[in-house]
């Protein structure tokens, strides 16, 4: 049976002995939610949970977001994201997608609002392994955030922001739920940390381990390099060859992205995913192109291109995944109320 590594007799419970839970105990264990949802660790969780994303709403609505309804199925979706698998539906007859993200809606409602962000619920059939991270879930949701005519380094500055005005807000309404979960929780400083892809490649190299200049960082590594800092920090200008083709490529420096990851310290790893965005048709024709993926089946994405769409920038930052940080949870699946963890099949 395969084996996987996971803290303690609860698998809440954070700071005790590791020691080695199988599949079938880690689905027993989701099976009994009805029962978990009662106890006090995870009355905090939701408690953090909801005053992260009042935070969230507060912040945004405050510096001009307006929030629009996320889509949750489509003729298609997000195609970058690293292995997963999507899922299709049957609308009237058409293979739907659930989303994977809503990157291609934001840019249609880009051109309309200026600044918008939307709560929105993703499905990707990880790969079963990825149970391993704990920062994995097949259902999960981002707030996703759009911006027209911003760089990438605004919208690294509006994600710092954030990102501080919810720790300092949770820090203060959250304090008793803090105290119980025996989280002390930083309120990071700015300016955070910056790296380029590039940089962090090498920084990894010196530590030992394999990362290709050309790919996405690993997830081990991921977390390695999280554990090196003890604030957040950002990653930015990734190699062409590792993401999606709505990332921008530098118009002066071929091959890199005007992107970037923010991670998490402590090894809680990648908190955000963004970036600026291709907004030319031809452009974005040659990268799907060049990604291997086939025009034709975004047709309505590409009419809209052939419009013409606002230039912009945004990002999405997982919702659990952020309060696995902020509650200083050891697995993800501690984070939502009704998770979905890759391969187990669960309420
Ligand atoms: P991506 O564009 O794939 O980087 O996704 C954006 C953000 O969503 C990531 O930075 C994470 O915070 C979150 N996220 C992505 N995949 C997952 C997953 N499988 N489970 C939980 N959160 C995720
Ligand atoms: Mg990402």
């Amino acid at each position: 049976m395969e084996k996987i590594y996971i803290e303690a007799d609860q698998f809440f419970v954070i700071h005790r002995r590791p020691l080695v839970m199988d599949r079938q105990e880690i689905r027993r264990l989701l099976m009994e939610r009805y029962r978990r949802i009662k106890d006090p660790e995870m009355r905090s969780v939701l408690r953090v949970q909801d005053e992260i994303l009042s935070a969230l709403r507060d912040f945004l609505r405050r510096n001009g977001f307006v929030e629009i309804l996320a889509p949750i199925i489509g003729p298609v979706t997000d195609p970058g994201i690293r292995g997963a698998k999507q899922v299709s539906v049957d609308f009237y007859g058409h293979g739907f997608k659930i989303m994977s993200s809503m990157i291609l809606y934001k840019q249609m409602a880009v051109s309309s609002l200026e600044r918008v962000f939307a709560l929105s619920p993703n499905v990707r059939l990880e790969p079963s392994e990825s149970i391993e991270t704990g920062r994995h879930l097949s259902e999960f949701r981002q707030l996703d955030l759009e911006v027209a005519n911003a760089s990438y380094f605004d919208i690294m500055d509006i994600g710092e922001r954030m990102v501080i005005y919810t720790c300092r807000r949770i820090r203060e309404a959250c304090r008793d739920e803090l105290l119980l979960l025996e989280r002390d929780l930083k309120v990071p400083s700015v300016p955070f940390r910056k790296m380029t892809h590039e940089e962090a490649v090498e920084l990894l190299r010196s530590e030992g381990y394999k990362v290709n200049k050309g790919d996405e960082i690993p997830w081990v590594a991921e977390e390695a390099i999280s554990r090196m800092f003890d604030e957040p920090f950002w990653i930015y200008d990734y190699p062409m060859t590792a993401r999606g083709f709505y990332d921008r490529e530098d118009p002066k420096r071929s091959g890199i992205l005007m992107d970037f990851d923010l991670i998490y310290p402590e090894g809680f790893g990648e908190a955000i995913s963004g970036g600026e965005r291709e907004f030319q048709l031809e452009r974005v024709m040659a990268r799907m192109r060049s990604n291997g993926e086939d025009p034709e089946a975004y047709g309505w994405y590409l009419e809209m291109l052939g419009e013409g769409v606002s230039p912009s920038a945004g990002f999405g930052i997982g919702v659990e995944r952020f309060t696995r940080y902020v509650c200083g949870l050891e697995k993800i699946w501690e984070a939502v109320p009704f998770p979905k963890v890759p391969g187990i099949v669960s309420p």
